[in-house]
């Protein structure tokens, strides 16, 4: 019997180690429930409530194919273990995972048990992120070519497996808290398949100008992230969606496409984005913990200041664009690009905060949460990867552009309901009016200046600095397409990454 091991690919379509497995005889579906990940303190309720929903959909597709999922509540070594002494298990089958420390561990710990009884593993790859990968030269083509390669069809008529599959606990019992959200998105592949198609046949065509605005974002972003880091849609298969669907635009006259085209490059960017950032965590998983680049060590790490912090969580600064969206976040689960970027921005810059906790309470906040894509981002934004752009947001300015008429801040902020549009963004300037809404806890202009002069002034004539910053590049930087490691130029800017080549 082939054990197949569903990991953070809770489907059957485009699933190469359940087709494959099944390819070889009997096939056991497993899903682990691993009490000691949801205790890790990047775990939470609404990834909880997610999983429950995409499990029950995997377990009824399976079961469609003759044999139900079977849930056992364990750690990894010790569930495997169990169930060698029910069945002869021929081999383990799962798609390699590139998560968090935990689970790291935990993968090393599962090896060397299959060596040990001399069970082979076999691990396909499930995305565009490539293991050992030498260097990045070549990246985006290879990227690419796994792209395109048809998807794997799901396996039917399996043999019935007598195991019987244990309850998922209730959430109390794994520790965590229901955190009062309120419109959380639902889990479950049918969900996913719902928004890849309004997103490519009705709610994208604004998508590249709409993105940037927590106004539009909300409607005109696929919000796929979520069911891309369950895996309940592939990246392959939603890469290809979006193809099939330019090829149709290609057939309408000019003055029907609209602005889908452009759209549908930004969006298809975006995917191959998904598993480059997630590749820099695959090739140096220390970047969840430590910063990426080494000058930066100790920067900020003795300046905590609990009480920014506690604001910043709560939507309390006094920023009302930040604080939206941070109350926005609690109640959905979700933010666009723009302002992740600006809430984590004004955290490691204004607030001057080390990101390591910020970046955990986020983390917790998105039901997408992707590590790889999480702390290579979380980084970028905090200035700690040196070889990015230093781009510190004004969230007042941000406010003016993205939420001119306080749409957004005064869907979240009760307090600034009824503020006039003139001062919305500046409530300070009407105390009168702030019912309750605190003052600014600090002043933006000082406080972006002397991040701004730390930073600098450590990037600034530094030999050292460069040197290993060009290394970074090295290894983690996107290539322009047809460059290779030795035809980076100093000084030139690479693509939408805003990534330095130094
Ligand atoms: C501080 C910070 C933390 C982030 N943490 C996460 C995270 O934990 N999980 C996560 O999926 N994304 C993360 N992102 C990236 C991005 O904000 C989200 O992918 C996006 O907002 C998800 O919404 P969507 O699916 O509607 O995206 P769309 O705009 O519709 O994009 C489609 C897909 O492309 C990928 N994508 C889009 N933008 C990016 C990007 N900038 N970098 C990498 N991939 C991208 C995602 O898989 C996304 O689902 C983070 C960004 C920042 C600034």
């Amino acid at each position: 019997m082939n054990v197949v091991w569903f990991k953070r690919d809770l489907r059957i379509e485009d699933h190469a180690a359940f087709t494959e497995a099944a390819s070889h005889g009997a096939v056991l579906p497993l899903y682990i429930l691993e009490p000691e990940l949801w205790q890790q303190p990047d775990m939470s309720y609404r990834h909880y409530a997610f999983l429950q929903a995409c499990l029950r959909e995997l377990d009824q597709a399976l079961q469609l194919g003759g044999q139900r999922l079977i849930i056992k509540v364990g750690h990894a070594v010790d569930v495997l273990d169990d169930l060698k002494k029910r069945h002869a298990i021929q081999a383990l089958w799962s798609h390699q995972e590139t998560w968090n420390g935990w689970t790291y561990e935990r993968d090393k710990a599962v090896k060397r048990w299959c060596q040990q009884h001399n069970i082979p593993w076999h691990e396909p790859a499930q995305n565009g992120v490539i293991r050992r990968l030498a260097n990045r030269d070549g990246w985006a083509a290879r990227w690419y070519l796994q792209m395109s390669k048809p998807t794997v069809q799901p396996a039917s008529g399996l043999t019935k497996i007598d195991e019987k599959s244990d309850a998922l606990p209730p959430h109390t019992t794994l520790g965590l808290q229901d955190d009062g959200s309120v419109a959380l998105q639902p889990g479950g592949r049918s969900q996913g398949l719902t928004l890849l198609r309004s997103f490519l046949t009705e709610r994208g065509e604004g998508y590249t100008k709409e993105m940037s605005s927590p106004v539009t974002a909300f409607d005109s972003c696929s919000r796929l992230s979520c069911h891309l880091a369950f895996g309940t849609l592939s990246i392959r298969e939603v890469f290809q969606a979006c193809q099939t669907r330019s090829q149709e635009l290609k057939q309408l006259p000019r003055g029907e496409k609209g602005k889908w085209p452009g759209a549908l490059r930004s969006f298809s960017g975006r995917l191959r984005w998904h598993c480059h950032f997630m590749q820099k965590l695959e090739d140096e998983p220390r970047i969840e913990f430590e910063n990426m680049h080494a000058a930066y060590d100790g920067l900020r790490a003795n300046d905590f200041n609990e009480d920014y912090f506690t604001a910043w969580k709560d939507g309390m600064t006094g920023y009302p664009m930040v604080d939206a969206c941070m109350r926005a976040l609690k109640a959905t689960g979700w933010l666009n690009f723009r302002m992740r970027a600006m809430v984590m921005s004004f955290a490691s810059y204004h607030l001057w905060l080390h990101w390591r906790k910020p970046a955990l309470y986020l983390a917790r906040q998105f039901t997408d949460y992707e590590p790889g894509i999480h702390y290579s981002q979380v980084q970028m934004q905090s200035g700690t990867t040196g070889i990015n752009a230093l781009r510190i947001y004004n969230p007042t300015k941000q406010g003016f552009d993205q939420d001119p008429e306080g749409v957004f801040i005064r869907q979240w902020i009760p307090e600034l309901r009824s503020m006039d549009t003139s001062v919305i963004h500046t409530p300070w300037q009407a105390a009168s009016q702030m019912n309750g809404y605190p003052m600014p806890v600090v002043d933006e202009k000082l406080a972006r200046k002397a991040a701004a002069d730390k930073l600098y002034g450590l990037r600034k004539n530094n030999v050292a600095h460069k040197a290993a910053a060009r290394k970074i590049v090295t290894k983690h930087g996107s290539r322009k397409p047809g460059r290779s490691r030795t035809a980076v130029k100093k000084g030139s800017r690479n693509d939408a990454q805003g990534e330095l080549q130094l």
